[in-house]
């Protein structure tokens, strides 16, 4: 972990939020490549959802009508448990005690459950999850809004907006991609636990009765949409929530978890939902979030099948899944080891790189000519610096699939190297099927 950290910041992936000063716990924000590779997550979501007949996508405000979260249950269950250690005045979640450590610098290596049995820690007290803010100028109870915990709610109030302007009809889902905050007891892990990330929801509308069906159908999905994009399929697994800990919206609830170095954590959440988001707020608001069925001429609730990930732990997952330290030879015939980002390539960050081998008889110009030629098309990266091995690291540590190098040849007959990251295989192609090149691997759909 500490290795992908340090890439991670090096690179430009991920950089602590306010740095200069000391940080803010919780929060971090994504530098020049970190910013690609998490549009291109939320890019393969939202072509994996709403290239489909049956989903739309909306983009829902983030500040909501306070009701709405007492009608979704946060304003009234949306907590952890939280102790204080009396001695170190660390803050702990009382469920996950047993994975967390001794606040006090001084006792490194020791557990917070030997703290515990020592009796150092307070009674537990619940701790609300949302962050308040107040609408307008003053600051009275009347003006108390929440930043949204989840970007779900924005969908189930439209539900009945986006259905009669799409003119779907059931069964059918809505998309949406955006910032959530949870005022986190603890974060740690680096993005995993954090206090504003990015989640990417889908809500599925179905008739009850036929939520099972959906439920496994989504599930199924889901997972592939991993596999696809080429995680580690050893690396992921399913946790089903036992019955007795479901939330009290669900009916039924996997997790989607990914083995992270510090061990099993959830990536994605696939819940039924039943009718409790839809009838709640019927009740809340006093407006009829009934679905009329022309067919059948019948009103009913519709049942919600959820698939919730996380934009950021996603990204995280598919980060960390993608780290490689590999042996490689050298030009001269030695071993070396190469740190390389096998990132699948449609999430790359950046496309392809062109490398003059020297620069001097015309090279770097047809060089500077081919990254013009790319530029409009795909996110290229032009280096005339140091050793071409180097460069060729260079790129493999930030998961860059194809290197296109210029060289003697090149003044010749007019064709380059290309040299795929995985394989390092290199070929010959002509300057002006290089596009044509990148076009085959790269566009298109999924
Ligand atoms: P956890 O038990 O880890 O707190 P949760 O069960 O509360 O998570 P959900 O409410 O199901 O999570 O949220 C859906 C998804 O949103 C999660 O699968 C995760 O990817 C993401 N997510 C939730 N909380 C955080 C967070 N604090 N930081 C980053 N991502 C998060």
């Amino acid at each position: 972990m500490d290795k992908i950290v340090s890439l991670a910041k090096r690179r430009g992936f991920v950089f602590q939020s306010s740095e200069i000063y000391g940080g803010l716990n919780g929060c971090w924000d994504y530098g020049p490549l970190g910013v690609e590779l998490l549009k291109n997550v939320k890019d393969e979501w939202w072509k994996a959802m709403t290239f489909r007949e049956d989903i739309e996508g909306i983009d829902a405000a983030i500040l909501m009508h306070p009701r709405v979260w007492e009608a979704s249950g946060h304003v009234e269950n949306f907590s952890d448990p939280m102790v204080d250690c009396r001695e170190c005045k660390a803050r702990f979640r009382a469920d996950q005690i047993e994975d967390a450590m001794c606040g006090n610098p001084g006792f490194k290596g020791r557990k917070a459950s030997k703290c515990q049995a020592e009796g150092k820690f307070t009674e537990a007290r619940q701790f609300n999850l949302m962050f308040k803010t107040f609408i307008g100028p003053v600051e009275d109870a009347g003006a108390v809004v929440y930043l949204r915990p989840e970007t779900a709610q924005g969908i189930f109030v439209n539900f009945l907006n986006v259905q009669s302007a799409s003119r779907q009809k059931i069964p059918f889902g809505i998309a949406q991609i955006g910032k959530a905050f949870r005022n986190e007891i603890n974060t740690k892990n680096f993005l995993f636990r954090t206090r504003e990330f990015e989640q990417m929801e889908m809500q599925y509308f179905v008739k009850p009765g036929t939520d099972v069906e959906w439920f496994e159908q989504w599930r199924t999905l889901r997972m592939q949409w991993f596999l696809d994009l080429g995680v580690t399929r050893e690396k992921l697994q399913w946790h089903q929530h036992e019955k007795e800990k479901l939330a009290h919206y669900a009916k039924d609830a996997y997790d989607i978890e990914y083995q992270f170095p510090f061990g099993w954590g959830e990536i994605e959440g696939v819940h039924n939902r039943t009718d409790f988001d839809l009838s709640r707020h019927e009740q809340y608001s006093g407006k009829s979030m009934k679905y009329f069925d022309e067919a059948a001429k019948e009103k009913f609730t519709p049942y919600i099948i959820e698939t919730s990930a996380g934009a950021s732990r996603s990204f995280m997952a598919f980060l960390v899944d993608a780290y490689r330290e590999e042996e490689a030879p050298t030009a001269d015939g030695n071993v070396e080891v190469r740190t390389v980002m096998k990132l699948h390539r449609r999430l790359a960050p950046l496309k392809a790189a062109v490398f003059p081998l020297v620069n001097r008889d015309g090279m770097p110009e047809i060089g500077r000519k081919i990254e013009a030629a790319i530029r409009p098309h795909f996110r290229v990266f032009y280096d005339d610096s140091g050793a071409v091995g180097r460069r060729y690291r260079r790129q493999d540590e930030v998961g860059t699939p194809y290197c296109f190098t210029v060289d003697s040849q090149t003044l010749q007959d007019e064709t380059v190297t290309v040299r795929e990251r995985d394989s390092m295989k290199q070929e010959r192609l002509g300057i002006d099927a290089v596009v044509r090149y990148l076009t085959d691997r790269l566009a298109g759909g999924r």
